[in-house]
């Protein structure tokens, strides 16, 4: 029995994650009237969402009066090679102009066309030019608008607080339990309904544009609460990330910068991409330098440029040239906007990718290439939800956001990940407040597991070895680069696999000193048990889909195969173990059907 009292709150909804999917969702449940708390690892503004870039998704039609949510929903089902889930991909691409306008209304100031419309930017896979932005600084504005509306509502925001448990009262969920970075002490929050907003888990991997949030809580939770997650093989590894120098390796190039018409070269200078246009793109895509250019310009005569490819495609042809030896000094390519467009131009257009480049690589963006190459950026899949309520199976226990799988199938389309949150998050909110009004009274909480999770939570300062926490880390980042990356094999999977296991034996060697407040090592170690369950549900998920397609690339499968054309790899935990199952994905409706079929 822990020695304190437990700090105790009471919500309608809780939402557990304050990125962009937990802030929509926020402002959606109280205006169902109920109360609402979110909580977040950092403080308030600082979830991963700030880090965005590029863009939001949504068929506007500024730019390109054609476009229409029906052309975004093909982009995305294309982009997504068919596996994702439909329903949520016509909602997605429905709703999200509405989500825009309204974050506009809130405050958002995006950047704007001559008449005063929002603007919009290409990105890869997108028939027209599509992403809503404010510069390449997109996430921090969303970040700040949501937030200003979500506190102005009176939401109770619970910052640095860290949940390692979900709460249940039978079947349904019943609040969460964690801890106070802070202090260390613990904190129980008593609920109705949970929605998780937790993001993704970019950090499994050496290489990543993530921040450190993003270890995977959210689909541990889910998991170990009874819930499905679908897709877990089907991580984005996106084209152009730093290389160089080590420090920064990994960090965000935006594909805006492609976008503005940048471009890549290897180190013979060849636009090499015009070598790798798969078959399913052909008729649509550029096969020569002049006809790419122009389509900067005019999307009606012209096929796209390979260099926007969906990045599934690009990411695997940087990494085919860097083996093949035309790669850049440190083992990337060269992504070339300086010789392409005017110095000012650039500076305007991607303030933060200029500094970025000059104050960590040295390098000025406006004179000289950059040298780029694939890291890990995006969770495709995630937990099962209902594409109408984002409901799991566990009753009372909603997802939206990174952490929820569906929607992008395969592979993400750039810009589809805020549009998705705000979509997704508004369709939570929505939901799970109108689920906890259904109920009477809170649910009951059982003293006897909360001293469980508490006492689960104080293992690393008891632990006999002498394993360090981020060296543990370091050494499954390692493992899942290595065996689990853009390119994968059974044997290599197999190896990650065991090698797993092998770690799991070691945890109880952890040991963790200093106290509990503001004790980094402590965090990281409680985070390791949730790293070690994601790459295995990731790297068992790989194992089970043998083929490639979109954003799973298996060596000794090299090919999509048909049997693996309209199946989803489903998930769960049973006895306490990590299991994979196939299942087919529902029949697309022919109304849909047909929209794949059209052209323009
Ligand atoms: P996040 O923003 O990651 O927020 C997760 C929240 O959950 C945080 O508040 C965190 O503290 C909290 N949390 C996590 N675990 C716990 C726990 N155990 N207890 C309590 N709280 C917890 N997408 C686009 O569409 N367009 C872009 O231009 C774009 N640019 C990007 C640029 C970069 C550099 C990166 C890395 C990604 C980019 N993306 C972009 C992807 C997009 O930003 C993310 O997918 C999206 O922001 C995720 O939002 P989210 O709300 O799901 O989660």
């Amino acid at each position: 029995m822990p020695p304190e009292q437990y700090e105790t709150y009471e919500h309608d909804v809780l939402i557990i994650g304050a990125g962009g999917a937990g802030l929509r969702a926020a402002i959606e449940a109280k205006a169902q009237g109920v109360s609402v708390g979110l909580i977040s690892k950092s403080l308030l503004g600082k979830a991963h969402t700030v880090m965005a870039e590029g863009g939001i998704a949504a068929a506007l039609g500024n730019v390109y009066s054609d476009d229409s949510w029906r052309v975004h929903f093909r982009d995305t089902m294309r982009g997504g090679k068919m596996l994702n889930n439909w329903r949520m991909a016509q909602f997605h691409a429905q709703e999200a102009p509405d989500r825009v306008l309204e974050l506009e209304r809130w405050g958002a100031v995006f950047d704007r066309t001559k008449d005063g419309l929002i603007l919009q930017r290409d990105f890869g896979g997108h028939r027209y030019a599509r992403l809503a932005h404010v510069g390449d600084r997109t996430g921090l504005e969303m970040l700040r608008t949501l937030q200003q509306h979500a506190v102005a509502q009176g939401i109770e925001v619970y910052m640095e607080c860290t949940v390692t448990r979900l709460l249940k009262d039978g079947d349904r969920v019943c609040g969460a339990f964690g801890y106070r970075r802070s202090t260390g002490q613990f904190i129980v929050f008593r609920a109705k309904a949970v929605i998780l907003a937790t993001g993704g888990i970019g950090k499994l991997w050496k290489f990543t544009s993530n921040s450190w949030e993003c270890t995977g809580n959210g689909v541990m939770l889910a998991l170990d609460a009874g819930a499905d997650l679908i897709d877990m093989e089907s991580y984005q590894f996106h084209p152009t990330g730093m290389v160089w120098p080590p420090s920064v390796r990994g960090t965000l190039v935006t594909e805006g910068v492609r976008g503005d018409g940048g471009t890549l070269r290897n180190s013979k200078g060849e636009r090499f991409m015009f070598r790798y246009i798969p078959e399913f793109f052909k008729a649509e895509t550029a096969d020569n330098e002049a006809e790419a250019d122009r389509w900067y310009t005019d999307k009606k005569q012209n096929r796209r440029t390979p260099d926007l490819l969906p990045r599934d495609e690009v990411a695997r042809a940087i990494n085919a040239e860097v083996k093949a030896g035309r790669g850049s000094p440190h083992g990337g390519v060269f992504l070339d906007i300086a010789s392409r467009r005017p110095a000012d131009y650039i500076v305007r257009r991607l303030p933060s990718m200029y500094h970025q480049f000059k104050e960590l690589a040295g390098v000025d963006i406006t004179k000289e290439p950059m040298e780029v190459g694939p890291t890990a950026h995006y969770m495709n899949g995630g937990i099962r939800v209902n594409a109408e309520t984002t409901a799991t199976a566990v009753p009372g226990l909603y997802a939206a956001g990174e952490v929820a799988g569906g929607l992008h199938g395969g592979n993400r389309l750039g810009g589809n990940a805020l549009s998705d949150l705000l979509v997704f998050g508004r369709r939570a909110g929505q939901h799970a407040a109108l689920y906890a009004k259904s109920l009477f009274g809170m649910p009951t909480v059982e003293a006897t597991r909360l001293d469980a999770f508490a006492r689960e939570a104080l293992i690393p300062f008891q632990g006999e070895g002498t394993e360090n926490p981020h060296a543990f880390q370091a050494e499954l980042q390692e493992t899942m680069q290595a065996l689990v990356g853009i390119i994968r094999k059974e044997t290599e999977m197999r190896e990650a696999i065991a090698r797993i296991e092998q770690y799991r034996q070691r945890l109880p060697q952890i040991r963790v000193d200093e106290g509990r407040a503001y004790n980094p090592g402590w965090h990281t170690a409680l985070d390791l048990r949730t790293m070690l369950t994601v790459a295995e549900c990731v790297t068992r998920a790989a194992l089970e889909r043998k083929e490639s397609r979109g954003g799973h690339a298996r060596d000794d499968y090299p090919s999509a195969d048909p049997r693996f054309g309209s199946v989803n790899v489903v998930v769960c935990k049973r006895d306490g173990a990590v299991v994979t199952s196939l299942e087919p994905i529902l029949e697309m409706p022919e109304d849909l059907r047909q929209l794949l079929r059209e052209k323009g």
